[in-house]
């Protein structure tokens, strides 16, 4: 028997560090979510947009607020086909190197110019506080197979094989669409594609749940002890 790899697929004690969060939908159903971290950039995401039209499929791409202003046009044209973005701060903080206050304003600032109710962190780190301020107003979306695109060790043929052996129904995937995967991309993305609907499934945006908004801070003070 196969022994899980918990560096793809996170074990239950990881998930339930984040109990609200969203690691997986549901496993009735034989949807899949692929998820595109860390973009926009020019070198990477309009080529993982045109993969995607010709295979007639929707992601989500969680966006990096200054890449978002950098590459505004190609933000746009992530819209416009019809996949969903998500908030992955504004400077691509790592939740547990930054105090609860920074974080929080980090991805407010990130929610001026991505307009979207889902929430990843990057690394999928944050502290319980940075969490819990953000719960409130995010949906926050983790992943079910992360396919370690970004390891420089991790080839194309392994993040295929990352994907395949762990898929099932409602799972969430990451990749990124950054300059440092794109090569190794160019080759796993239409093979793991292929794949998913050869046996079934349907790869699908995330919903975007538009909830009413309400300012982060304006119901309650800022936390800065790290105690919930
Ligand atoms: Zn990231």
């Amino acid at each position: 028997m196969r022994i899980p790899d918990p560096r793809v697929q996170p074990p239950g004690f990881i998930r339930g560090l984040f109990p609200g969060a969203t690691w997986r939908y549901s496993p009735e159903n034989p949807e899949v979510y692929l998820t595109f971290d860390d973009g926009p950039v020019p070198e990477a995401t309009p080529w993982v947009l045109e993969i995607l039209e010709k295979e007639d499929c929707k992601a989500t791409f969680f966006c990096v607020g200054e890449n978002v202003v950098r590459h505004n046009t190609i933000y746009r044209r992530i819209i416009e086909e019809g996949h969903t973005t998500g908030n992955h701060t504004y400077n691509h903080l790592q939740g547990l190197k930054t105090t609860e206050r920074e974080y929080t304003a980090n991805v407010e600032k990130a929610s001026e110019v991505i307009d979207s109710r889902l929430f990843r962190p990057p690394h999928g780190l944050m502290t319980l506080s940075q969490y819990r301020q953000l719960e409130t107003r995010y949906n926050m979306v983790l992943w079910d197979i992360v396919s370690r695109d970004y390891h420089p060790e991790v080839s194309p043929d392994k993040i295929c094989r990352n994907v395949i052996d762990y898929i099932r129904n409602g799972s969430v995937i990451t990749f990124h669409d950054s300059v440092k995967t794109i090569q190794k991309l160019k080759i796993a993305l239409p093979l793991i594609i292929k794949m998913l609907k050869d046996s079934g499934y349907l790869p699908v945006a995330i919903p975007d749940i538009r909830t009413s908004c309400i300012p982060l801070h304006a119901d309650r003070p800022v936390n800065l002890s790290g105690k919930a």
